[in-house]
């Protein structure tokens, strides 16, 4: 049978533990045929790691998607957008591609770099990406710009935020507390427009977790691709990647990736699922 095929639009993680070489890895490792539309090409000062952000010029992007459009990806998933123009391009580019599945992971600011890319794309998302979207997978803190409650703490805050991020017409929402809500588990919430549910881990080591956010909604886009429906795309992705974070290895003094291939190679991780 063929594979399916899933498509990208993010930017490249020359380090390769984010980014699209985090999607094409994770597609690749839940049998789908991953391709990307670039976006930027993110490299480091070796000095420091703090990150360079390249754009390419907007008519090679306009040809890449032509070209992947062409060849007819069943889902399409975005990473790393960058401006409001890429934003809403990426949006239409899902339409035209007649693709089944839209995966939105609202990337706002590159992990270890504070400041938002730019505060015009979060309204180009709620615009161009969301009603569009099967699935939107923001964090914590990109969830409380997406449904601007600021500062989210709490599974209460999660739900109210899963809310409005519906109501801007993402059908399916997964807010990733993960790490950042500071508890004994990784606790995420997901709102199907009807009923809430929390999935949950042991929380792992956190050092070494580069690139968790993209492995995770790559892998909702392969399991979407491949027949899983959203509820249970975003429990298999949760599984897959808290494999990938549980053996995340450090690759010098700044920073770590997660192990994208550790759900195939080494270990399969339970998930709890709770109505909350
Ligand atoms: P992002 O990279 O977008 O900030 P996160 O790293 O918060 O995304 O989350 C990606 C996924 O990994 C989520 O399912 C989250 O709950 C999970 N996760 C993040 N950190 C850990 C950890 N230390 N242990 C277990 N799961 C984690």
């Amino acid at each position: 049978m063929a594979l399916k095929k899933t498509l990208t639009i993010a930017g490249s993680d020359t380090s390769a533990g984010a980014g699209m070489q985090a999607d094409l890895k994770t597609f690749q490792e839940l049998d789908t045929y991953g391709m990307v539309a670039l976006t930027s090409i993110v490299t480091m000062d070796t000095k420091t790691w703090s990150h360079d952000v390249t754009p390419l010029p907007f008519d090679v992007f306009e040809k890449q998607l032509a070209t992947a459009i062409s060849i007819g990806p069943d889902a399409v998933k975005t990473g790393m957008l960058g401006t409001e123009e890429i934003i809403k391009r990426a949006g239409e580019a899902f339409v035209e591609s007649g693709a089944d599945y839209f995966v939105v992971d609202p990337v706002m600011v590159c992990k270890g770099e504070n400041e938002v890319l730019n505060p015009g794309n979060t309204d180009a998302m709620i615009k161009y990406l969301l009603p569009k979207a099967t699935v939107v997978t923001p964090n914590l803190f990109e969830a409380g710009q997406l449904a601007n409650l600021g500062t989210l703490t709490s599974i209460e805050d999660m739900k109210e935020a899963a809310k409005i991020i519906h109501d801007h017409g993402a059908q399916h929402v997964i807010i990733k507390g993960g790490k950042a809500l500071d508890q004994d588990k990784s606790y995420d919430l997901y709102f199907d427009g009807d009923k809430f549910y929390q999935l949950s881990t042991d929380m792992f080591q956190q050092s070494y977790n580069h690139g968790a956010g993209c492995t995770f909604a790559a892998a909702t886009t392969a399991y979407l691709a491949n027949g899983k429906s959203p509820r249970e795309a975003v429990i298999a992705a949760k599984a897959f990647v808290a494999s990938a974070i549980k053996h995340g290895w450090k690759m010098n003094e700044f920073v770590g990736p997660v192990d994208h291939g550790a759900y195939n190679r080494i270990e399969h991780i339970d998930i709890d699922v709770t109505e909350v």
